[in-house]
């Protein structure tokens, strides 16, 4: 007996895979590729097992791609969705690059990460004070509530066993007109039809839901929010790495990059981001509830 299906609710679920410690399910009508028992999930020992000392040494390592592919990408997606820099809270920064970089670029920055070692990182190497904590809608004191201008979530929405209440909080701490900008694993990507069930997306016990783009889109929809902006991106190096242990032949350079654009415009790219902003109609109907409903009937 499985559950069912927590996007759509249909009992049309079956067992995707069963790998060593961990089984996934996927739901035969809306796709969606989840782990079962959401309820007994336990976060803070999956985040304690992975993210720990080993980890941040390896994002130590690495610094200067978490920079270039990663915060770099981040700070020019809120250049272009935000005239001003406002007040930014990131959840789960980990070592926290895209704070430090938007903090110097004006932002004021506000960060909330489970693991203990990548806030002591933050903090000695770029001065970031992180509040160390897994999200919950108290972790942060009530001043804070209606005041983001941003809330950025990158690879954190896919460790969230309750996904709709996680978005519905989220509002709570936005400022009108604010938005979101997070990225997940996308479920159809080319990493995944390469590997199959093996691949490194499905293999991370802490990813407890694979979403495609329109998982994402009814999801987004069902807690009242407007979409400004989905997408699907492919970093190169990493496709690389994937053909190179996939093929006998190095492909030429711009094959690859060809590939890469390819899988990006047919939303196969290896990751999934998403901007997007309370329905109009529905913080109408919450910061002005005298107000009649033409303004609603307009707006659908
Ligand atoms: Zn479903």
């Amino acid at each position: 007996m499985h559950d069912s299906c927590p996007l759509c609710n249909s009992a049309q679920v079956a067992l995707f895979h069963q790998y060593a410690t961990f089984s996934l399910l996927t739901c035969k009508d809306c796709d969606l590729v989840f782990q079962p028992h959401l309820d007994q999930v336990n976060v803070t020992q999956l985040v304690a097992d992975i993210y720990d000392a080993s980890w941040v040494s390896m994002r130590d390592q690495y610094a200067k791609n978490t920079f270039t592919e990663h915060a770099i990408f981040h700070t020019l997606l809120l250049d272009m969705w935000f005239s001003e820099k406002g007040k930014l809270l990131e959840i789960g920064p980990g070592t926290g690059e895209l704070l430090f970089l938007a903090r110097e670029a004006g932002w004021e920055v506000v960060g909330v990460e489970p693991s203990h070692q990548s806030c002591a990182y933050a903090q000695d190497r770029y001065g970031l004070q992180l509040v160390h904590s897994l999200w919950n809608s108290s972790v942060l004191a009530p001043e804070h509530l209606g005041t983001f201008d941003a809330i950025v979530f990158c690879h954190v929405f896919e460790h969230i066993s309750h996904p709709k209440q996680y978005l519905e909080e989220l509002k709570g701490f936005l400022k009108p007109g604010g938005k979101i900008i997070f990225s997940v694993p996308n479920k159809n990507s080319f990493t995944n039809k390469l590997f199959g069930v093996y691949s490194p997306l499905y293999t991370e016990n802490d990813h407890l839901f694979h979403y495609s783009r329109d998982n994402l889109i009814s999801l987004l929809h069902q807690g009242g929010w407007e979409i400004l902006s989905i997408f699907s991106r492919e970093e190169t190096n990493r496709l690389e790495n994937h053909l190179r242990k996939t093929t006998q032949t190095p492909l030429p350079i711009q094959d690859i990059m060809q590939l890469a654009v390819n899988l990006q415009s047919t939303f196969q790219g290896h990751e999934i981001f998403c901007i997007a902003t309370r329905q109009a109609q529905e913080v109408q109907h919450v910061d002005d509830q005298n107000q009649t409903n033409s303004f609603h009937d307009c707006e659908k």
